[in-house]
C-alpha cells in the first residue's frame, strides 16, 4: 500500500517505488527521475548517484521509518557548474533526518530531556544536541539591543578545567532579563565580542561586581553610564569577609571549640530574621566567645539595614561612611578591608538608590539555573553547547528545573 509521502513526511518532488514493512521498520524508496541545474535550470546534466537513508516522521507504532533514495551529484553541461541536487525535505544536504522529523524533535525538546527523545526516536544523543544546537545558534546569532538601558556583567564559575574555561563572564539586561553576552574567563577580555552587540544600546546603567576590572571597560566605552555596584554583591562581598574571619578563628581553636563552631557556619551565611530562636541564643553567647566573629556578624546586619532604611543616597552616604568609621574602630582586619573596599566604591554604591527600580533580583535565581545546567553536565561535553544554553536559561521556566 503506498504511503502519502507529502502528507505524512513531507516530502515533494520524488516518487515511491517501494515500501518494505519490516519487523520493526518501514523503508519507503523513493525516486526522481527528472534533473535540472539550480543555477540556469537547464535539463543538460549529467548525474552520479549517491545512495541515501534518512530518518523520517513515525508512521503509527512503528517509529523507525527509513527513507532510502538516491542523491545525485550534478554536473551542468550548460553553465558548467558541479553541485549537489537540492533535496527539498533536507535542512542541509548532509541532513540524516528529514525537516518534518527534525521540526518535530525541536517541539518536543522543552519537554523532554535529549537522552529520553533519542531513546524515543532510537537516535544518538549526539544527533539530538547537534539539532537543537544549531537551532539556538540561528536564535541568539543577533540579539536586540536597541532598547537595552541596564546590564549587569557577572562572572559564574561553572567548573574546573583550564583557566579561562572555570569560568563565564554573562552580561544580561537588567529589565528584561535576557542574556546579551556569555564569554569565556573573566576579565576584560572576556567582554570581547560584548561591545560590538551593545553599540546601539542606550546604557544608562551598569551592575558589576566590586572586585573586578570591568569598571575602566565601561567607563572607556559606555562614558555616558552609570556603574552601579548593587546590593547584591555589597552583601555577597560582606558574607565572604565574615567566612574569612570565621577561618582565621578556626585555625587557632582546639578541637572541642572548633567541633562548636562547625555546626554554627550556616548562621552566619542566613539573615537574622530568618534565624530560629536557638541558633540566635548561640550567637549571642558567641559575642562573648568568639568576639570577632559576633562583632562581625553584627556588622554585616548593620550594611544590611543600611539598605532596609535608607531613604536615598545622601542618607545611604552618611551611613556608609558611620559604618566604615566604626568598622574601622573594631581592628577586625577583615571588616577594616571591607570599609575600604566600602570608601573606594562608595559612589558607585550610592548609585544603587538612583537606579533603585531597576533591580537585580531576577540575578540570583539567574545564578540557581546555571548550577542546574552544569549539574545536567552540559559543559564538559560541548562548550559552545553550554553557552548557548545559558542564553536560553531566562525563557525556561524555575518548575522545569525540579
Ligand atoms: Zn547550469
Amino acid at each position: 500500500m503506498p504511503v502519502n509521502l507529502y502528507y505524512t513526511q513531507r516530502v515533494r518532488g520524488f516518487q515511491q517505488e517501494n515500501v518494505k514493512y519490516l519487523k520493526n521498520s518501514v523503508e519507503i524508496q523513493l525516486k526522481r527521475t527528472k534533473h535540472q541545474c539550480p543555477y540556469c535550470g537547464s535539463t543538460r546534466v549529467t548525474v552520479e548517484p549517491v545512495r541515501r537513508q534518512i530518518r523520517g516522521e513515525p508512521l503509527g507504532s512503528c517509529r523507525n521509518v527509513v527513507l532510502e533514495f538516491t542523491i545525485h551529484r550534478l554536473y551542468c553541461h550548460s553553465c558548467h557548474h558541479r553541485v549537489m541536487e537540492h533535496i527539498p525535505f533536507l535542512s542541509h544536504p548532509k541532513a540524516r533526518l528529514t525537516k518534518a522529523l527534525e521540526r518535530t524533535i525541536l517541539e518536543l525538546r522543552p519537554h523532554m530531556s535529549i537522552q529520553s527523545l533519542a531513546n524515543f526516536y532510537n537516535l544518538r544523543w549526539h544527533t539530538i544536541k547537534e539539532l537543537e544546537k544549531k537551532q539556538l545558534k540561528k536564535k541568539y546569532s543577533r540579539i536586540q539591543t536597541a532598547h537595552v538601558k541596564a546590564i549587569g556583567i557577572d562572572e559564574s564559575h561553572v567548573g574546573k578545567g583550564m583557566q579561562n574555561q572555570q569560568y563565564l563572564t554573562i552580561v544580561r539586561d537588567l529589565q528584561s532579563g535576557a542574556v546579551i553576552h556569555v564569554g569565556d574567563g573573566k576579565g576584560i577580555s572576556a567582554l570581547a565580542g560584548a561591545l560590538k552587540k551593545l553599540k546601539k544600546s542606550k546604557l544608562k546603567v551598569v551592575t558589576m561586581d566590586m572586585a573586578n576590572a570591568y569598571f575602566s571597560w565601561i567607563s572607556e566605552n559606555f562614558p555616558k553610564a552609570n556603574i552601579v555596584f548593587d546590593h547584591f554583591h555589597v552583601i555577597k562581598l560582606m558574607n565572604d569577609k565574615l567566612d574569612l574571619v570565621r577561618c582565621r578563628i578556626t585555625a587557632k581553636m582546639d578541637e572541642s571549640q572548633r567541633k562548636q563552631l562547625k555546626g554554627l557556619r550556616f548562621i552566619f551565611l542566613r539573615n537574622n530574621e530568618d534565624l530560629p530562636e536557638d541558633a540566635r541564643m548561640i550567637l549571642k553567647n558567641m559575642r562573648g566567645d568568639f568576639q570577632d566573629l559576633g562583632d562581625a556578624y553584627m556588622f554585616k546586619e548593620a550594611l544590611r539595614s543600611i539598605y532596609r532604611q535608607a531613604k536615598d543616597s545622601y542618607h545611604a552616604r552618611i551611613a556608609f561612611h558611620r559604618w566604615c568609621k566604626m568598622a574601622e574602630e573594631t581592628g577586625i582586619p577583615e571588616l577594616k578591608t571591607m570599609a575600604r573596599t566600602i570608601r573606594d566604591k562608595l559612589d558607585g554604591i550610592v548609585t544603587y538608590w538612583t537606579f533603585r527600580h531597576i533591580s537585580n533580583a531576577k540575578m540570583e535565581g539567574f545564578n540557581n539555573k546555571i548550577r542546574w545546567l552544569i549539574k545536567q553536565a552540559y559543559g564538559f561535553r560541548d562548550r559552545e553547547y553550554f553557552k548557548l544554553k545559558i542564553y536560553q536559561l531566562p525563557e525556561i521556566s524555575s518548575e522545569k528545573l525540579l
